[in-house]
């Protein structure tokens, strides 16, 4: 019998579910609800249960040939006891006050209500393993550092043996989680000291300087400076109808103004890149998220500061490439862990 898994992606809004063969394709059309992120946990669960039952019934397998689920969650994951740390999105509101959830087991939860083991992740991690085994990493890369651009800007790190010098025992790839499960928040790397105040309390991050709100904020304030200038017209003047697909628009058709926002955004991605592939020395750096989508004015601008920035005999055999499977990211991160735990297990 053919052998599957389920991969989940948990986000603030929807949560989405697919079954996954082992090659990464997506059995019939992922099932999507809302994630009720924000009426307390038992809402979130139900949606996470019923999402998942949807998938199975969308591609048509037998429940028997599901071997594990993989679920990839924002926030703090603690992926070895499947417990959400902390995730800022989700909580619940009591008398006016936000509680955001902490410590919340949901590997377990998950897995006593429908009687298939649970793996868990931090999202933006598994998007990293995820584009290794299905994107662009095709299962083969020596290492895989990955952005996630968007809303705000997540990390991951997938290691190869090759890169170890040692006792590394491991086929394919595997993710670096740190100790207690958070490592590679690489959209908290420092480039500009002093720079904007991020969300996580430093100032200058990557995350401060190129996530979905710094961009429509480089973009008001070129406008304002340049009134004339297509993306202005595109806009019709309205700063507030600014979007990062509004200043592709404009950039494709050549506006200078639209270009100069992408290449700034790309300048500071890239200084950091330079250090990913110094620290890493992968073969890929994959640039995911719908941001990502902008094209060869920021990949360009990206590969010129690496270039300026990077070690050259590290940069050498660095390929630092657009995300393959954005849409998806998240489910077929979820899926590409499931497929490892049913290889350990
Ligand atoms: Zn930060």
């Amino acid at each position: 019998m053919a052998r599957y898994v389920i991969g989940v992606d948990l986000g603030g809004t929807n949560v989405r579910a697919a079954v996954v063969n082992r090659q990464g394709a997506i059995q019939g059309k992922p099932a999507q609800q809302l994630s009720r992120a924000q009426e307390g946990f038992p809402a979130t669960l139900d949606a996470i249960l019923g999402t998942i039952e949807e998938s199975i019934r969308a591609a048509g397998v037998p429940r028997s040939a599901i071997q594990m689920i993989g679920i990839a969650a924002p926030g703090h994951i603690d992926s070895l006891h499947g417990v959400v740390r902390w995730a800022p999105n989700f909580g619940e509101w009591r008398e006016g006050l936000f509680y955001e959830w902490r410590e919340i087991p949901l590997g377990d939860a998950i897995q006593q209500r429908l009687g298939i083991p649970v793996q868990m992740g931090n999202d933006a991690n598994l998007a990293a393993l995820g584009e290794y085994y299905y994107g662009v990493g095709r299962g083969q890369a020596k290492g895989l550092v990955m952005l996630t651009l968007g809303t705000g800007i997540g990390g991951g790190v997938v290691l190869t043996r090759e890169q170890v010098q040692g006792n590394a025992h491991w086929q394919g790839g595997v993710l670096l989680v740190g100790a207690s499960g958070g490592a590679g928040e690489l959209g908290h790397t420092v480039v500009l000291m002093g720079g904007p105040r991020c969300g996580c309390g430093a100032t200058g991050c990557i995350e401060a300087l190129a996530k979905r709100d710094a961009i429509i904020e480089r973009a008001r304030e070129k406008i304002r400076r340049a009134p004339n200038s297509l993306l202005a017209q595109l806009c019709g003047g309205d700063p507030a109808r600014i979007t990062p697909k509004l200043v592709s628009e404009a950039s494709e058709q050549g506006d200078p103004v639209a270009r100069e926002i992408w290449e700034e955004t790309g300048f500071y991605l890239g200084v950091a890149v330079a250090s990913f592939i110094n620290i890493f020395n992968p073969e890929v750096v994959a640039i995911g998220g719908q941001i990502a989508k902008a094209g060869a004015v920021l990949f360009d601008a990206i590969r010129r500061a690496a270039r300026d920035y990077a070690i050259p005999t590290l940069l050498e055999m660095c390929r630092i490439v657009p995300a393959e499977r954005i849409d998806d990211a998240g489910i077929l991160g979820g899926a590409a862990l499931a497929w490892q735990g049913v290889q350990e297990g």
